[in-house]
């Protein structure tokens, strides 16, 4: 079977995890399907699949997946479990289906290669664009002159910024796997900086003997915002007016919190995700990467990081989806570097929810938690359209080239013909008691118990999944 991944043309319906299994030929149009009772094995109610929701037999009305579920009177949420089609495979069955047949192109295994290994990109690590372009002497990353600020070729060996330690700007380091000394070089799991052994040192860390098996941060801050953020991979968060916002993120191996999901709940995230690629492949034009021929916002939204060169590596971000009645309505993609900065490359909203403030509700609440995590700055490329946009109603400002220049170090997202715009975002002026991390405004306790991140004890949301 051949699953088309996208279809260009334009798409009416809402979309859900039910559109999206019409769309991969696991359901079809008036398919008969039936909500069964998990325990007594009683059909409760019937009905015909539509692309925008399930046709009840009895009532004639249209619901969503959720609704069908509680208009058939049970007390469980576990629809996708439930609802069956005529052959006895349940909703669920047919996403892991879907999954399966989907998984070798969405994760393909082999690394995306910038160029034959003695070759260097063509394409400059700040601007995504080509032309006349320095090359690092030890990765195949290249750069414009005018996009690192200089004015002429640098004299004898020169790295690229992330070719260099975090600390102190330097690039001479322990090139022996095997021994462990304090210039070998060591890379943070959230922030992806580089940095000196004896630096660390310098500022405080505990003396190691060997490198870290496992994953390693290069501070507390770090550790801090990747667990808060992998325990909220697959929450829902609600907020208000029937709508909710979700974090994804693809890939079993680098999702610690798959082994506290069960197979209904990741394959509803699995799901969600495709989902979510649908929509932003309608708010943007294929951007395919002339060198590897790669399609960024596929590579973004799936957070693949097999890449040669940083600028193609992606395995830092998140995706976030803003929800309501089961239909995703908006996407963002974004990535957290270390304390400093977060940026958001994409956010893109479905047509016929354009104008309606769901794009201002997902940044919000993507703020929000950027505040909760202490991010201190929020970065995003703006097309020439929108330049307005993001200055006057959210609140981003132009960079100074200086500012641009830090950035540079961190490997942010840009694409040609793009202003990168900044916000400062505010620092709270506590810190939660229990997990040392910063909530935005309200009342200390409430907020806490719902929002602590990084406690022994999570306390959630009751709405989330993981309560049902
Ligand atoms: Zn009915
Ligand atoms: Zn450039
Ligand atoms: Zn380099
Ligand atoms: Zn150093
Ligand atoms: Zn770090
Ligand atoms: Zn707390
Ligand atoms: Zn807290």
């Amino acid at each position: 079977m051949e699953i088309v991944l996208h279809d260009v043309t334009k798409y009416e319906a809402k979309r859900t995890i039910l559109s999206w299994l019409l769309e991969t030929k696991m359901l079809h149009e008036f398919q008969k399907v039936s909500y069964v009772d998990k325990k007594t094995r009683q059909v409760l109610l019937e009905g015909i699949v539509r692309f925008e929701g399930i046709v009840c037999s009895c009532c004639k009305k249209l619901w969503s997946l959720s609704g069908f579920e509680a208009h058939s009177g049970t007390s469980q949420r576990r629809a996708c479990a439930s609802i069956f089609n005529n052959k006895g495979e349940s909703l669920l069955d047919l996403q892991v289906q879907a999954w399966e047949l989907l998984d070798s192109k969405v994760n393909p295994k082999e690394n995306v290669k910038a160029a034959p290994s003695d070759e260097n990109d063509d394409a400059c690590g700040v601007c995504g664009d080509g032309g006349r372009l320095i090359c690092c002497d030890h990765c195949p990353s290249t750069y414009h002159l005018s996009c690192l600020l200089l004015k002429e070729l640098p004299e004898g060996e020169w790295f690229c910024p992330s070719c260099r330690c975090a600390i102190c700007g330097g690039s001479e380091y322990n090139a022996d796997g095997s021994s462990f000394n304090e210039m070998t070089v060591l890379l943070c799991d959230q922030c992806e900086r580089e940095y000196h052994v004896s630096c660390l040192y310098s500022r405080g860390m505990a003396k190691m003997t060997s490198c870290p098996d496992d994953s390693w941060f290069c501070g507390d801050h770090c550790d801090k915002i990747f667990q808060g953020l992998r325990k909220l991979v697959g929450i829902s968060n609600n907020i208000g007016e029937g709508l909710s916002w979700t974090l994804l993120r693809s890939g079993e191996d680098d999702l610690p919190s798959a082994n506290s999901m069960n197979r209904e709940q990741m394959a509803e995230h699995r799901s969600k995700l495709a989902v979510a690629l649908g929509v932003m492949q309608e708010c943007f034009l294929p951007m395919v990467d002339p060198r590897t021929k790669i399609d960024l916002v596929t590579h973004i939204l799936y957070n693949r990081g097999k890449a040669e060169v940083n600028r193609l590596n992606f395995r830092g971000f998140y995706t976030v989806v803003l929800e309501k009645d089961d239909e995703v309505i908006s996407v963002a993609s974004i990535r957290i570097h270390g304390g400093l900065l977060a940026e958001m490359p994409l956010i893109g909203t479905r047509f016929h929810h354009r104008r309606q403030g769901m794009c201002r509700r997902l940044v919000r609440a993507i703020e929000g938690l950027l505040q909760r995590l202490g991010i201190r700055s929020f970065v995003l490329p703006a097309v020439p359209e929108l330049l307005h946009t993001w200055k006057n109603a959210f609140g981003f400002q132009e960079m100074a080239p200086t500012q641009r220049l830090e950035l540079v170090k961190l490997s942010v997202v840009s694409f040609p013909g793009v202003t990168l715009l900044q916000k400062p975002l505010q620092t709270p002026r506590w810190s939660c008691r229990c997990c040392c991390l910063h909530h935005s405004g309200g009342r200390r306790y409430p907020r806490c118990v719902a929002f602590c991140l990084s406690g022994m004890i999570i306390y959630l949301p009751l709405t989330s999944p993981r309560y049902r």
